[in-house]
């Protein structure tokens, strides 16, 4: 098996120029990248290919020997060469471009992912409890129309920058030591734009209030996140769209306190209606529903409402309402109140004095 030359396998003249080589390079590269053709042995071959072509072409003094000596020249001797890449990306960062795909941050380059963006919303526990549909109102950068994202004035284009020769690095001597360093002229994007876009200034993005419907899922609680995808800030150059995080915030509720998917609630009753037992009314999110308290209730007593709680979240069902009656004691008597209660005190008067005080303690904790 002899190996193809590297200018066939490029698709380039002999005497192309190092800008043509690495153009052609660089939509071959992304024509057969692994993340276009996943489990394409063939793709992922002529990709390996190419990055050995562009390794050796790219580099003067190895093309001036494989203009010379063919393969043999530049070591690569036989079928089998590999240009000593341990993944696909570190063949990108070899050639200065990548985040070709957008798909790594903290470098500077020209094609970037739009950032995230985060929305802090605040809804009630009803909506909680029910889901909502929300129009949210997010001032954002998108994509500049005018230039369609590239920052040029119509009719003109990014020019490879000349300092860096369109790599966005430059190399200097420190010492015995030749160092890479982002490029002054163009700040590492590789290409300048000599006549700004007027509508974005260049930027390519222009800020922007979008208007997002979007829906709460029932039983959402404080701190719940909701990834609305691709409705973050435009990327620069072509990069993907960033993400929208809406962070929920449950407003305190006037009667219910939610602890995951229960609800509790303190609901006051009268001596009488502790004493005697009674049916009261208490408040539930679907509006008031009837308990019945028996005779003899003691103040604090909880009750349980099934299936009155809170929605489980992406789930089925319902938690409960926990119910704590609470025994009000008047603060101001009619004149039949304060006799009846004085009747009372009266017979309690007896009552109370053939027990002893610790019975009467007791007593009080059943
Ligand atoms: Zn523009
Ligand atoms: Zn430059």
């Amino acid at each position: 098996m002899s190996k193809r030359d590297y200018y066939e396998i490029l698709g380039v003249q002999r005497n192309a120029s190092d800008g043509e080589i690495k153009r052609a390079y660089r939509s071959l590269a992304v024509k057969y990248h692994p993340d276009k053709n996943p489990d394409d042995p063939q793709a992922e071959e002529r990709f390996k290919e190419c990055a050995e072509a562009y390794a050796v072409l790219s580099d003067a003094q190895k093309r001036a020997a494989y203009d010379r000596f063919g393969h043999s020249g530049v070591g690569a001797g036989g079928p089998g060469f590999d240009p000593g890449f341990s993944n696909f990306e570190d063949i990108f960062d070899m050639f200065g471009f990548g985040d070709m795909f957008g798909s790594r941050g903290g470098r500077r380059s020209r094609v970037q992912r739009g950032a995230d963006l985060r929305y802090d919303l605040e809804i009630t526990l009803e909506d909680a409890a029910i889901g909502k549909e929300e129009r949210l109102k997010i001032p954002r950068l998108e994509r500049c129309e005018e230039c369609n994202g590239i920052g040029a004035e119509k009719g003109t284009h990014p020019e490879d920058c000349v300092a860096c020769g369109g790599s966005g690095q430059t190399r200097y001597q420190q010492g015995f030591f030749s160092v890479m360093r982002t490029c002054p002229n163009c700040a590492g994007k590789g290409q300048v734009i000599k006549t700004p876009c007027k509508e974005c200034r260049g930027q390519g993005r222009v800020e922007k209030e979008k208007t997002l419907e979007i829906k709460i899922p029932a039983g959402v609680e404080t701190g719940s996140r909701l990834r609305v995808s691709g409705e973050g800030e435009a990327g620069s150059n072509g990069g993907q769209t960033g993400d929208l995080y809406v962070i929920i915030h449950v407003k305190e509720h006037e009667v219910f306190e939610r602890q995951g998917e229960n609800l509790y609630a303190a609901v006051p009753v009268s001596f009488a209606q502790a004493a005697l037992g009674a049916e009261i009314n208490v408040p539930t999110l679907d509006g008031e529903e009837s308990l019945s308290v028996p005779a003899g209730t003691q103040t604090g007593t909880v009750f349980r409402i099934r299936s009155k709680g809170m929605p489980v979240l992406g789930g089925r069902g319902r938690g409960d309402l926990f119910v704590a009656v609470t025994l009000i004691t008047p603060k101001s008597l009619s004149k039949d109140q304060r006799k009846l209660f004085e009747q009372l005190a009266e017979i309690e008067d007896t009552e109370f004095t053939d027990a002893s005080f610790m019975d009467k303690v007791r007593n009080i904790f059943g």
